[in-house]
């Protein structure tokens, strides 16, 4: 077995050194997933319930503990990675409730009865990426599992101790072995054979287009279903008639959470030309102000980026001819921190402008009517998040209906709750996490006709 020695983005220490699968440990654990599919999906549905509330309350028993684990693996800050934490249990929660509730309907037909059935897939394979590993895992695993699903995880290398301990969990709260399988490996190797392995009936990939791209053509080798959680350049559009001060205020957090490696972050900010000298003077203050310490902390409100890779693709998108608007603070030393940065003016065709940088870098645009927001809004080939700022409701409602994207807030940053649906529109993604829809991703629909004529 390979070893991988998982190191703290805030001290550049290792913090563990983890066994890594390989393939023949993967197809074992796919094996006995499909094996296990058997018995769990026959387990009765208020007893998998129960079994799921005693997961969540497992989660909700060790919230510190493993929100000080994802601090020490990913530089979260402390304050999100207990809401991360809590975000499983809410989730699994959630989802308890559906075991119960997976209805089928009853038809009507001529000459007997017709009925569909909810039927489980069989092993669900989820690969997470690294920037949220326990929220993003999460998703994937409670409704598949409540579905009657088993599933195989395989964490991001580099923030594997999170799902680990989610594993350990499951098993403590009482779900058999084999019901959720915890792989910490390469995605080359333990995500590509759940795409190519034909038991694994469904890949969950949340990551990077690219990466998303080859897993969808994987997967229809075998007509493999597929969700797919992808990148984003979301949009933040400030009209002249919004509360500026409070839609500058919260800006920074709209972009710079998470230090920017945020799928939904709003790394592109609109503001309407006759409010944008305002607009800027009050953002830089909010910049400013950004705490990036220790993660540790409770004061803090960005920690560091995951790694020296990432520190290096998202400095790619400064060099020394960038115009740099106005920067906020960042420690010196160990550790793979990087300041808030704003970026003005900038060329619509910038690379900063048009890629995902995936940092805390965030461009300022400016544009002249509605119309024009609009346009900027969707030039993109990603379509995730975005949030309108404006006092007029039926301009809120137009923008969003006009906006081509999964998920939008009005004066507002919040992407994620986990009763309504997430998933991104275009080179975003494919399909609908949490919310009521999600289960729809986890069952095939049966249809059964029963003759009442014999
Ligand atoms: P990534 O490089 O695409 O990796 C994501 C996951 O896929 C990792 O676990 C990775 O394993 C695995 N993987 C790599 N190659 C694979 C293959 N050939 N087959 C199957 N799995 C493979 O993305 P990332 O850099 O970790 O994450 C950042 C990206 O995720 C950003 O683009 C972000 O926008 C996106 N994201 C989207 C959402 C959403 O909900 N839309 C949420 C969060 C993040 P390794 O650990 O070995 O690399």
């Amino acid at each position: 077995m390979t070893t991988f020695d998982v190191v703290n983005p805030a001290t550049e220490q290792v913090v563990a050194t983890i066994e890594q699968a390989g393939l023949a440990e993967t197809d074992a654990a796919i094996a006995r997933a499909a094996t296990t599919y058997e018995s769990w999906r026959a387990v009765a549905p208020a007893d998998r319930a129960r079994l799921l509330r005693a997961f969540a309350a497992g989660v909700d028993a060790h919230v510190e503990e493993l929100a000080r684990l994802e601090v020490a693996n990913s530089g979260h800050t402390i304050s999100n990675a207990r809401w991360e934490a809590g975000n499983v249990r809410d989730v699994l929660t959630y989802y308890s409730a559906a075991p119960e509730r997976l209805f089928g309907r009853q038809i009507p037909v001529a000459g007997g009865v017709d009925v569909t059935f909810k039927e489980p897939l069989g092993v669900v394979g989820v690969v997470v990426p690294w920037n949220f590993p326990m929220p993003i895992a999460g998703w994937g695993f409670a409704p598949a599992l409540a579905a009657g699903n088993t599933v195989v995880l395989k964490p991001a290398e580099l923030t594997p101790l999170t799902a680990i301990r989610l594993g350990e969990l499951a098993l403590e709260a009482g779900l058999p072995e084999g019901v959720l399988t915890v792989l910490p490996g390469k995605g080359s190797v333990v995500g590509e054979r759940f795409v190519t392995h034909p038991a694994v009936r469904k890949v969950v990939f949340t990551g990077s287009t690219e990466v998303g791209q080859r897993v969808m053509r994987g997967c229809a080798d075998q007509v493999k279903r597929v969700t797919l959680e992808l990148g984003g350049k979301s949009a933040n559009i400030v009209f002249a008639d919004a509360d500026l001060e409070w839609a500058a205020a919260t800006a920074p957090y709209g972009v710079f959470d998470n230090a920017g490696q945020d799928c939904c972050a709003r790394s592109r900010i609109l503001v309407e030309r006759s409010a944008y000298e305002r607009f800027m003077t009050l953002l830089e203050p909010a910049v400013r102000g950004v705490r990036v310490e220790d993660p540790g902390l409770d004061s803090a409100e960005m920690g560091p980026l995951i790694s020296r890779g990432q520190w290096e693709a998202v400095a790619s998108y400064l060099p020394d001819e960038a115009p740099v608007a106005f920067r906020g603070q960042c420690p010196d030393g160990p550790g793979f921190w990087f300041p808030p940065t704003v970026l003005a003016p900038v060329s619509p065709e910038d690379r900063a402008v048009r890629e995902e940088i995936f940092g805390p870098v965030v461009v300022v645009l400016p544009f002249d009517d509605e119309a024009d927001a609009v346009r900027i809004a969707n030039d993109t080939p990603y379509g995730l998040s975005g949030s309108i700022w404006t006092q007029n409701l039926g301009r809120a409602l137009r923008v969003a209906r006009g906006v081509e994207t999964g998920n939008l807030s009005v004066n507002s940053h919040s992407s994620v709750r986990y009763a309504t649906p997430f998933g991104g529109f275009k080179q975003s993604g494919l399909g609908r996490e949490l919310g009521p829809d999600a289960l729809d991703s986890f069952t095939e629909v049966k249809n059964v006709f029963i003759s009442t004529e014999g």
